[in-house]
């Protein structure tokens, strides 16, 4: 286990001294010392390169059943306290990277390693992807794959905050909504139409609807988010025009459609002309946490870990919104870390050893 650890720490550390927030360079090179690393052992790799960017596919095994294991290598940029060096303290791994999403991809090098050289103790196909810009949009990553790798199940190495298993993630909805109102002179507002009391109003309106009451409803609930605001052009002038951006994310069980009819009800008696418009659609993602592939992955992690993992719904999402249409079962499951995109990133090591025992009993049983 010892000989195990050090192994992954040891690709874990020369994956986070790689830069790879820099596109392309940065990835590719990433993408460059997995493939050499992995060429040492004899492993046959496929690299495919998409606007720039290279992603490289190791398959191992024949079963029927196809399982697709996947993480990025690209990272968000290092900041003051989340360097792209790594440093080891208290069984945990520091730095830009080390869970968000290299942790898995040191563990999937060592893993691919183990299973070649005793191809026939796997039970599935399993197809190994390592893909390069999952931080900005997975187009040339996840997205140039999917055809060329189908499967049937499908999981995510992004980090877990703790023992836990991600079986979807929210859509985004998000709307545009400008408020024509009737200008006129500042010291006279019953003489016009206020286009930023009327986006006030609404605003009051839309965030008292049940729907979005995620205090009662929970985490899950759909979520609306008044992030932007531009109205007015001079102070002594009643606004005329007034633009409302709402980021709406939504569970793969409430339809857009029920989105919209709360919207609508929040306009009613709005004293202004408003036009609204959907500006940002990406589907959710859903896997029945009944499924075979959830309920697989707890009763290997309850053996690895000694404790049932809590399953949840992500609030943002991942390269999973690629997988998800095909139909296969997806989740995002990586090892255990925290602070990722933040200040202070860490994997813990137990965490990745974890990791590598769940994803290979999962192959092998
Ligand atoms: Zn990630």
């Amino acid at each position: 286990m010892e000989q195990l650890s050090d192994e992954i720490v040891g690709y874990l550390l020369n994956l986070i001294e790689i830069p790879s927030y820099k596109y392309p360079e940065g990835p590719n090179k990433a993408m460059e010392y997995i493939n050499v690393t992995l060429a040492k052992e004899d492993v046959n790799t496929s690299l495919f390169e998409s606007g720039g960017l290279k992603n490289l596919v190791v398959e191992v095994g024949q079963g029927s059943q196809r399982v697709v294991i996947n993480t990025h290598l690209d990272v968000v940029p290092e900041s003051e306290k989340s360097r792209c060096k790594g440093t080891v303290k208290d069984g945990k791994v520091y730095g830009r990277g080390s869970a968000d999403a290299k942790a898995a991809a040191a563990v999937m090098v060592s893993l691919i390693i183990k299973l070649l050289k005793n191809e026939s103790i796997l039970t599935k196909k399993a197809i190994f992807e390592f893909v390069s810009d999952e931080e900005v949009s997975g187009e040339n990553g996840t997205g140039a794959l999917v055809s060329k790798y189908p499967a049937d199940w499908c999981i995510f190495g992004e980090p877990m905050d703790g023992n836990r298993i991600c079986y979807g993630s929210k859509a985004i909805f998000s709307q545009k909504l400008t408020f024509h109102g009737i200008p006129g002179h500042g010291s006279r507002p019953w003489e016009g139409k206020n286009a930023i009391l009327c986006a006030a109003k609404f605003i009051t309106n839309l965030t008292s609807q049940e729907l979005f009451d995620y205090e009662t409803l929970g985490k899950e609930a759909t979520t609306v988010t008044p992030s932007i605001i531009r109205g007015g052009t001079k102070i002594n002038q009643i606004p005329e025009l007034c633009e409302l951006k709402v980021d709406v994310r939504r569970p793969a069980t409430v339809s857009e459609e029920e989105i919209l009819v709360a919207f609508e009800k929040s306009m009613k008696d709005i004293d202004c002309e408003i036009l609204r418009e959907t500006t940002s659609r990406v589907p959710p993602v859903y896997t029945d946490p009944n499924s075979e592939l959830v309920q697989t992955l707890v009763k290997e992690t309850e053996k690895v870990v000694g404790e049932k993992p809590e399953l949840y719904i992500a609030t943002g999402s991942s390269d999973a919104v690629f997988y998800a249409p095909t139909g296969v079962q997806v989740v995002e499951f990586g090892p255990r870390g925290k602070n990722w995109h933040g200040p202070e990133e860490y994997v813990e090591i137990q965490g990745l050893l974890d990791w590598y025992q769940i994803i290979h009993n999962l192959l092998t049983t």
